[in-house]
Order: C-alpha cells, then sequence, then structure tokens
C-alpha cells in the first residue's frame, strides 16, 4: 500500500516469558478508584464514583527508562497503577465474563500535570492538556495471566529516589478489573490491544528532573524511570 505520509508506529510492550510483543491500541485510564486518594484530591468517594479518560496510544513508554519533564508544567506527578492489558474485547462485556478478556498485567505510572488538570477542572474544560502528553504513560513488560494469574490482594508502590510515596493495595479498588472492564464496555467497544490503567493509591505528589521513580506491583513486576 503506497501511503501519503509515513503508516504511524505501534508501540509495543515486551511479554514477560515470550519473545513476541504486546501491540498497544488504546489507552484508557480510571479515575478515582482508591477512596484514599479521592479524599487527598479533596473528593468524597462516597459522593463521586470513578470514571474513565483516555490518553492517545503513542504516550506509551515501554518498559519505562528517561523521561523529558514535559512543557507546559511546573507540577508533574506520578500516580502508580495496576494495568491491564486486553486479548479479546467487545460491547456490554458481563463483569462476570470480563476477566476471559484480559491477556496479562503491568506496572504503569499515569503522569499528570496536576496543575493543568486543576485548571481544567475549575473550567469544566478537557483533560487532554493534563494527561495525555508526550511519554505521559510509562508501562513495564507484561505479565501474562497464563504466568502470574489475576493480581486481587497485591501490594501496589512507589517511591522517588529511594524514599516510598504511595503503598496501597489492589484490593482497595472502588471498582475492581471485571467492573472497570465491564464499565468502559457499556460506552466504547474494547478490543485486542487495549491497555486499561485503573486508578492510583494515595500519597500521588511532584517529581523533578533528576528523580528517579521505581514503583511495583508484588508479584508482578516493576518499573522505573527517570526525568531528564
Ligand atoms: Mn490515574
Amino acid at each position: 500500500m503506497e501511503t501519503v505520509i509515513p503508516i504511524p508506529a505501534t508501540p509495543t510492550l515486551p511479554v514477560h516469558g515470550s519473545t513476541a510483543v504486546f501491540p498497544v491500541r488504546r489507552i484508557y485510564c480510571v479515575g478515582r478508584n482508591y477512596a484514599e486518594h479521592v479524599r487527598e484530591m479533596g473528593g468524597d468517594p462516597d459522593r463521586e464514583p470513578p470514571f474513565f479518560f483516555g490518553k492517545p496510544q503513542d504516550t506509551v513508554v515501554p518498559g519505562g527508562g528517561a523521561i523529558a519533564y514535559p512543557p507546559a508544567t511546573s507540577n508533574l506527578h506520578y500516580e502508580v497503577e495496576l494495568v491491564v492489558a486486553l486479548s479479546k474485547g467487545g460491547q456490554d462485556i458481563p463483569v462476570a465474563e470480563a476477566l476471559g478478556c484480559v491477556y496479562g498485567y503491568a506496572v504503569g505510572i499515569d503522569l499528570t500535570r496536576r496543575d493543568l488538570q486543576a485548571r481544567s477542572k475549575e473550567k469544566g474544560q478537557p483533560w487532554d492538556t493534563a494527561k495525555g502528553f508526550d511519554q505521559s504513560a510509562p508501562v513495564s513488560p507484561i505479565t501474562p495471566v497464563s504466568l502470574g494469574g489475576h493480581p486481587e490482594s497485591a501490594a501496589i508502590w512507589l517511591s522517588v529516589n529511594g524514599t516510598e510515596k504511595q503503598r496501597g493495595n489492589l484490593a482497595q479498588m472502588t471498582w475492581r478489573v471485571p467492573e472497570v472492564i465491564a464499565h468502559i464496555s457499556r460506552f466504547v467497544s474494547l478490543a485486542p490491544g487495549d491497555l486499561i490503567f485503573t486508578g492510583t493509591p494515595s500519597g500521588v505528589g511532584p517529581i523533578i528532573p533528576g528523580d528517579r521513580v521505581r514503583c511495583g506491583i508484588d508479584g508482578l513486576g516493576e518499573l522505573e524511570i527517570v526525568l531528564v
């Protein structure tokens, strides 16, 4: 096929135990999925249910590494999250069938321009500039369900320059993984290659150039980024 411009590359993630890679289609993210994080952001978890938003496909940074401090912000935040990688999709996926769509799991950081997000909230504007910027979605290699099962109550943590900043447990999620998949599939067709960031526990905060961020989910994997 002759194209008028080069065909954009599809980002891929490495897979533990395989030489084959996972091609990324869309990236969805759940907001306000841990009650303690809702409270630290000034919200009421009993009145503000989780919701979802997206990041562009090419914001993914496979395996982490060096990330350029983004322009147009002076308050870049980390948010460690369990990432679900789908091998099947559909619309209106029942909760009871949702885990059958999961290929595997990874650790990701939902990098956020917190100052721009606050401005968007104030003005009722979209979150794209706060959430969907270049390199805003570093993701670890994927651990397939065939190797790691479905993690349900593992510790999820993040440290900056060796100091622990976030520590929670996947069991604290308001919407569990099957509910997240079922909910999103009521609004869009999910498909193989989709990634879903499932929300962050409390302890989010700023990072600056030179900071080394390490995070992980026990029994699943770890991810490291360095801001440059
Ligand atoms: Mn997030």
